[in-house]
């Protein structure tokens, strides 16, 4: 049997990195997967579930002669993950990432890459609200997107292997710069978390409406905004200290048409909230023609 990769290497075996292990298990892309976490609970689990071969508490014990490296950890700990596996990666390896940021892991991780070994950042454009090393499932990337953003100059053959790997694992792919892919996520999905985590601090703090009501009438959307709210604190973190620019630029925007509505509201505009309202239906009947709706507000429910 002929194997896309000899040895695939996932260093932090969360979401993403469990997801991708099931994945290569279930289309049989790799004859050997490792792995590594910096947790022994992790560790344990991953054995356990038989996520991974072997599984090692240093990054640069998995690395060895794999051909290809996928770092699934939060886009703050790349950088120095990049520096402490660089002397130990093999020449023609695929070095990658799932980061929900690119600019940024361009930025710390490109100096830390050896030359003979290609580095193609990436974001698979799917999740969910689950993290660890039990969340993941094969079916996570399928008619997802997934991103990549080769550098300049980069290899082509080495970007159209790691495009046929994500294909594989049933994403669509697409190619674009790290700075576009840092303002179009800006939108579609940083703010909305922002948007997100604010709205549900919001209706923590009140103290008019008590807590049990929030919950009992939460149907009415606010169930919708305390699932995205429920992703992992670090993760996020990371992504609006990386992706700072782009979330401030489309937050000036927000604002400002929040603004608009706000006066309409105050004003009893109705043919200014109802011209927004039809263009912002539209905007989701876009998103349900390209299949890219799921129940659950574009998050995909863990298969139990
Ligand atoms: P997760 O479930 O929380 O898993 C994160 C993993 O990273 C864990 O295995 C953790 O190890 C490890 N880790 C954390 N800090 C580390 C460090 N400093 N050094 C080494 N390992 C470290 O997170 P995830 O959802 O898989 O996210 C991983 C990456 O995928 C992030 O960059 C995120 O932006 C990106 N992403 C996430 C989503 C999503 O919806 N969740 C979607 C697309 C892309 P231990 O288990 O040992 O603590």
């Amino acid at each position: 049997m002929s194997f896309m990769f000899e040895k695939v290497a996932v260093l932090g075996l969360g979401l993403i990195g469990s997801s991708l292990c099931h994945a290569m298990r279930k289309k049989g892309l790799a004859k050997a997967i490792v792995g590594h976490a910096k947790s022994e609970a992790t560790r344990k689990i991953a054995l356990e579930i038989g996520l991974v071969g072997s599984v090692y508490a240093t990054a640069a014990e998995a690395v060895q002669d794999a051909d290809l490296i996928i770092m699934c950890v939060p886009v703050g700990a790349c950088g120095p993950l990049t520096a402490e596996i660089g002397p130990y990666l093999k020449q023609g390896a695929i070095l990658t990432d799932v980061g929900s940021v690119k600019g940024a892991i361009v930025r710390d991780c490109g100096p830390h890459v050896p030359q003979g070994v290609h580095f193609i950042p990436g974001h698979p454009v799917a999740g969910t609200e689950q993290s660890g090393p039990r969340s993941g499932f094969a079916e996570l990337f399928e008619n997802r997107w997934c991103i990549l953003t080769p550098l300049e100059g980069g290899d082509r053959v080495a970007t159209a292997k790691l495009e046929a790997y994500w294909q594989a694992c049933g994403s669509n792919t697409e190619l674009m710069t790290a700075d576009h892919h840092d303002l179009v996520l800006a939108i579609t999905s940083h703010l909305p978390h922002l948007i997100a985590y604010t709205t549900v601090a919001t209706a923590s703090d009140l103290e008019s409406v008590t807590s049990s009501e929030v919950i009992k009438y939460s149907a009415s959307g606010f169930r919708d905004f305390t699932r995205i709210a429920a992703s992992d604190p670090t993760m996020w973190r990371d992504v609006f200290l990386n992706n700072k620019e782009a979330v401030l630029e489309m937050l000036g925007r927000f604002t400002e048409e929040l603004a608009v509505l706000q006066r309409a509201v105050r004003w009893g505009d109705g043919e200014t909230l109802f011209n927004l309202f039809t263009r912002a239906r539209e905007a989701r009947r876009n998103v349900i023609a390209a299949g890219q709706d799921t129940p659950d507000f574009g998050r995909v429910p863990k298969k139990q």
